[in-house]
Parts: C-alpha cells; sequence; structure tokens
C-alpha cells in the first residue's frame, strides 16, 4: 500500500439489511478506536441515520442505488445481483468524490462479500480492499466447495438433484463428510429455502470470487469455529482475521428499527432464568397457522414469554378470545426488542432463534441456551453447530405443532437437559468473551488487522 503512514480512512459498504449493517457498525466502532477515520457508503433505505452513537463518523449515499420496493419484489438474491450491478458506475462516483473530498487519504475499502461490485472502483482507483463476511466461516467455506463442486459440473443436473434429492445422484455421498469441515457433510451443501437455483448460483459464484481483495474479515472466534477458519485460510489464500464477535466490545446499537424498551420492564418482573425470548430475526415470515400453533404451545407451556413480531401482527389478530387471554397473561409481544439488553438479562432463561449469525453470536455471548428454528442454508448450519458441536441448543424440525412446541420450551427451560445446555452455555460464553479481551485471539486479530491496514 503505498504512502500508508499518511492514510487513515477506511470505507465501508455494507448490504442494506439489519444482520449485515450491525456487525458493519461494529467493525467501524473497532478501528475507529484504533484510530481509523470511518466513512459508511450506504443505500437509501436501512440507513443507520446520524447522530446515532458514531461520534466522527461520515455518512454517505451511494446515489442511484435500487429501491426497497425493489427487494420486496425481486427477493433476495435477485435484489443482491441487480444492486451490485447498479451500484457499479454509482459506487466510483462516490469513492471519487471521497478521494477530492479527503485529498487521497483512503486507506482501504472494506465492503459486504455480497457487495462485490466495489472491488471495481478500488481496481480503478488503485485503492487496496478488503472483504466482510457477516456469515460464519463454516457458511463461507460451504459456499466455496459448493461453487468449486458446481464448477467442476460435480452437480450435472442440479434441479434433479435439488428436487429429487442428491442422494440419488451421489449415493455415495449421503453421510460423507466435507473434507476438514466436520460437522459439514455433501447432503448440507445443497442450497434451500432461498428461491430459485440460477441466481442463487449466479450470486454465490460472485461471492467466493475474492478478485484482488487482499484479505479478509469474519465476524466470529477461533473457540467457535476452529476447523472451519484453518479451512478458509488455506483456501483463501490470504490473510483471514477473525475478530468476533464483533458485539462485545461495541459501544452504540445500530439497530434500524426503534426498539421497544418497555419489554425490560416486564422482564424485570419475572422469575430468574424463566422466560422464553422469540425472535425470528428483520427478515423471517412465518405462516398465520404457524403463529398460532406457537402462540398455543407457549401458553399451554406455562413458562412466561418474550416475543418480537417485528412485520406486524403476523396473524396475532386472528387469536381466539381464549388464546388472547392466554397469551396476555404469560406473555409480552412487542415489535422490536433491545435484543442484547434482553438476552443479557436475568429473567431470560432461554432463545428461540432462526439462527441468524447475529443472534446465534448475541446469545452465546450471554451463555444463553436456544430453540433453533432455522429457515435456509446459512441458519441451518448454524442451528447445526449450537445442537451438535457447541450442545447449548436444540433443533425444532418438521412442522411447527403446539405440543412439540411445549415440549421444547420445557425441555429448555425446566427440565434436567436445558440446565445442562446452559450449563454448557456458561462455559462457552467465558470462551468467546476471553477472545475479546487483552491477549485473546480476537483481541490479536484486530491488533493484527490494523497493523496490516497501516503498513500493509
Ligand atoms: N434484533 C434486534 N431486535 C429484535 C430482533 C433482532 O435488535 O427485536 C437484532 C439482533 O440483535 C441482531 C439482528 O437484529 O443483531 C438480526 O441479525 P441476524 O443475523 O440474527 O438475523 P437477520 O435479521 O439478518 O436474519
Amino acid at each position: 500500500m503505498e504512502n500508508k503512514q499518511a492514510k487513515r480512512r477506511i470505507v465501508l459498504v455494507p448490504v442494506p439489511a439489519q444482520g449485515h449493517v450491525t456487525p458493519f457498525m461494529q467493525l467501524g466502532q473497532a478501528l475507529s478506536s484504533k484510530g481509523f477515520s470511518i466513512t459508511v457508503a450506504q443505500g437509501q433505505f436501512n440507513c443507520v441515520s446520524p447522530p446515532q452513537g458514531f461520534p466522527g463518523f461520515q455518512f454517505v449515499t451511494i446515489p442511484e442505488s435500487l429501491p426497497e420496493s425493489e427487494l420486496k419484489r425481486l427477493g433476495m438474491v435477485e435484489f443482491a445481483i441487480k444492486h451490485n450491478k447498479t451500484n457499479e458506475a454509482s459506487f466510483k462516483n462516490c469513492i471519487a468524490q471521497l478521494l477530492l473530498q479527503h485529498g487521497n487519504d483512503i486507506s482501504c475499502i472494506i465492503y459486504d462479500e455480497s457487495m462485490y461490485s466495489c472491488e471495481a472502483a478500488a481496481r480503478e482507483f488503485n485503492i487496496p480492499s478488503v472483504i466482510f463476511t457477516t456469515t460464519s466461516a463454516t457458511n463461507h467455506a460451504s459456499r466455496c466447495v459448493f461453487s468449486k463442486l458446481n464448477a467442476e459440473r460435480f452437480f450435472s443436473d442440479i434441479e434433479g438433484a435439488l428436487n429429487h434429492s442428491l442422494m440419488a445422484y451421489h449415493p455415495e455421498l449421503k453421510e460423507k463428510v466435507v473434507e476438514n469441515l466436520y460437522p459439514l457433510r455433501y447432503k448440507h451443501l445443497l442450497p434451500s429455502g432461498l428461491g430459485p437455483l440460477e441466481p442463487l448460483l449466479e450470486l454465490r459464484r460472485e461471492v467466493v470470487n475474492k478478485r484482488t481483495a487482499s484479505a479478509f474479515i469474519i465476524n466470529t472466534s477461533s473457540c467457535l469455529e476452529s476447523s472451519s477458519l484453518s479451512w478458509l485460510q488455506q483456501e483463501l489464500r490470504i490473510p483471514v482475521y477473525s475478530l468476533g464477535p464483533l458485539h462485545i466490545t461495541a459501544l452504540a446499537s445500530s439497530s434500524l428499527l426503534k426498539q421497544d424498551r418497555s419489554c425490560l420492564e416486564w422482564l424485570n418482573k419475572q422469575k430468574p432464568r424463566s422466560v422464553i425470548y422469540i425472535s425470528l430475526g428483520s427478515m423471517a415470515h412465518m405462516e398465520t397457522k404457524e403463529v398460532l400453533e406457537m402462540a398455543w404451545g407457549l401458553s399451554n407451556s406455562n413458562q412466561p414469554f418474550l416475543w418480537v413480531t417485528p412485520n406486524g401482527d403476523d396473524g396475532i389478530e386472528l387469536f381466539s378470545e381464549e388464546l388472547s387471554k392466554m397469551v396476555s397473561e404469560r406473555g409480552y409481544i412487542v415489535k422490536w426488542a433491545p435484543q442484547t439488553e434482553v438476552l443479557a438479562h436475568p429473567a431470560v432463561g432461554g432463545f428461540w432463534s432462526h439462527c441468524g449469525w447475529n443472534s446465534t453470536l448475541e446469545s452465546i455471548a450471554e451463555g444463553v441456551p436456544m430453540i433453533c428454528r432455522p429457515f435456509h442454508g446459512e441458519q441451518k448450519f448454524n442451528a447445526m453447530y449450537i445442537e451438535s458441536v457447541w450442545s447449548v441448543g436444540i433443533q425444532l424440525e418438521g412442522e411447527v405443532e403446539r405440543g412439540q412446541v411445549e415440549r421444547a420450551v420445557k425441555r429448555l427451560i425446566v427440565d434436567e437437559e436445558g440446565a445442562c445446555m446452559r450449563e454448557r452455555a456458561l462455559v462457552l460464553k467465558e470462551k468467546v468473551k476471553a477472545s475479546v479481551r487483552a491477549g485473546g485471539s480476537s483481541y490479536n486479530a484486530l491488533d493484527e488487522l490494523v497493523k496490516y491496514l497501516k503498513t500493509g
């Protein structure tokens, strides 16, 4: 990197979605505490609006980015592809303006792995670039393996493989573990729950292509995913910095929605470790039938519950009088909660989660065991780790049914099995906290990244 000593500005480019914006703002805070100036380049929606606890940060809007209505129309995958196409020229203009404004003082562009079109601006202006993946190391590794196999035409009829099961085509692979990535098996690699296949394959090809990026950042800790991290280190052949969980050291919240803090007062009135907290993240949507079954199961469990429903009532208005009465006696419903504070509250005994990576890290960092209800591939890997590798949760599979919900809540909050999971969760909590403290692996990785950004 040329004239690095003088260059101190980092441009961060997140994907405009809560689960991506949050870790980017946490990374910004970490780098700012090490003396860098931060510019956040964002699209026109799901923007972090200053001032929001980020003193000194510059926020710029990438002009002509796609409107939010396109996300609703196209779905996540096709939106990401189109967003990158429109973003390329627009982002180049944005960087040109920033270079003028800051007298060429841009040390590096750190972009979300799904904002791969940023690389064109980095190349054009000869600015080093670094990729940040906001998902788990295991998820990124699985995409690399899948894309390689796909490029080698391994899945010769992938639609067929998806429709009629991979095993029919490659029966020898049924339970085979992917080399050096235990417990990932070949059957886990096929994408699920993300819509049409062709756009997904295109997006994956782009996301795993590291182009000219010179390093890779992951929001994870080596105490959580050491085998996947070693695998990536070998495979990517550029430095991999695992700095997480970043939220532990972040001071400001980057919630895009207004958090309803009244639930903390409600929690104050509940018994220690008695409450099940339910949140399925910012994107997931449940069918009305499932919402009803869940409400019955939660009420029948006799445990108090705090339930986040960001998309409005999600069928709650369809509750019968009897169910509404039970829910209001035992439960508390909010549209958006201060999640990290909720998980840290002594009344919370378990977390029913869709297993988004941020939620997974936040739960681990508070030692809260989980009920896992993942919707698609990445979340399924996280659920697999929660249940089978770290042994701090249980998975709920198949259709949601009230009896199964009631049993799962009791297993987690009331039974001996749940107490054992909680003990393991507390041990894991101490390990991840130690990794971000002075001398820990994530703490050291941040120092190494800083050195790298300053001196190359
Ligand atoms: N979150 C929150 N309040 C809520 C629910 C979620 O602040 O009521 C935050 C949560 O703390 C996490 C993020 O939203 O940081 C969700 O990210 P995740 O990766 O878990 O899921 P996604 O929304 O990307 O599917």
